[in-house]
């Protein structure tokens, strides 16, 4: 069976599977980021493409939500381009025979945006046949919805739990890759616990499982309506999708600090601090990681100042 990796929230793995190719979720780790990246580039970018670009049999599901994932799809077909040994100006990174699939999740939840990220998924639905897999018929629909998983779930990024004697916080970011987990170990280890967890592929991008009759009936419909309306991210505008899924949250938790952090490069994410930050009305520290396989001596400093002005 075929594998589709993928790494957006906004895939859903479940419309994979009703295709009968497998979805698998890319475990991003900083040693994929190799020998490091150029200036302008993030390093999540970067390890994304360099771990793609090994797997030569498989196909590749990446989301246009920022101008990074863009260009690391097209820099993927060029990449699986030059291996067909295709002429140098012959290559397009838009070519039908490319391995690697681009899905445009608009940035904005207006109707005719929905719309779009519905047809988005019926075009990832013509890439994956033509690829060979195979137009799911209304069995096939609720074998994946029985069995395949709705969303994406990040093991790595699971905190260790919860401890009534710590000092409960919130982390906030984008996707993290597998070695960058361990600032929820330093967290935990200097007195905080992460009671409420923002990072891409936990809590905040869940979606609560849908009933397989409606799935059957209408599965773009009730994709649409699982993913596009109710996952809200750094990318979408107007962004107070996030500020909505975090304040009431931090309130129920009781959470008294929030440690978000952002990838070198990553413009959206940094940029949003800056609301979020604002928002939250709690003590905040923002954290700059980079390609590194181990959080910096200045990262982990960072941390435990914070901890230690909480307590
Ligand atoms: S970390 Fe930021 S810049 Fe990098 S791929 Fe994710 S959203 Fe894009």
């Amino acid at each position: 069976m075929k594998h589709v990796y993928y790494t957006s929230p906004f895939v859903p793995p479940v419309w994979i599977a009703a295709h009968g190719l497998k979805p698998c979720l890319m475990n991003v780790s900083a040693r994929d980021t190799g020998t490091g990246t150029s200036p302008g580039e993030c390093p999540y970018a970067r390890a994304v493409i360099n771990q793609a670009s090994r797997r030569d049999d498989s196909l590749f599901v990446l989301t246009a939500t920022c101008d990074q994932m863009r260009r690391a799809a097209e820099w993927l077909s060029l990449e699986f381009e030059q291996r067909r040994g295709k002429d140098e100006k012959a290559k397009d990174p838009y070519d039908l025979d490319s391995p690697v699939f681009l899905l445009n999740v608009p940035a904005t939840w207006h109707s005719a945006a929905r719309d779009r990220y519905r047809a988005e998924l019926a075009r990832l639905g013509r890439f994956l046949v033509r690829k060979g897999g195979r137009s799911p018929d209304a069995s096939d629909l609720r074998e994946s919805l029985r069995s395949g998983r709705l969303q994406l779930h990040v093991p790595h990024t699971d905190p260790v739990g919860v401890r009534t004697t710590a000092v409960p916080l919130a982390v906030v970011g984008g996707p993290l890759m597998e070695e960058h987990a361990e600032l929820y170990r330093v967290i935990e280890r200097n007195g905080g616990s992460v009671a409420l967890n923002g990072s891409e592929g936990c809590e905040r991008s869940q979606v609560t499982p849908g009933d397989a009759s409606e799935f059957v009936r209408d599965p773009l419909g009730m994709l649409t309506a699982l993913y596009f309306d109710s996952i809200g991210d750094a990318f979408r505008r107007p962004d107070s999708g996030l500020a909505r899924w975090l304040v009431p949250r931090i309130e129920q938790r009781s959470i008294r600090g929030v440690v978000f952090y952002a990838y070198t490069w990553c413009d959206l994410w940094r940029a949003q601090y800056v609301s979020l930050a604002e928002a939250v009305k709690l003590p905040s520290l923002l954290l700059e990681l980079g390609g590194e396989e181990r959080l910096s001596a200045g990262t982990i400093t960072r941390i435990q100042a914070f901890m230690e002005s909480l307590r």
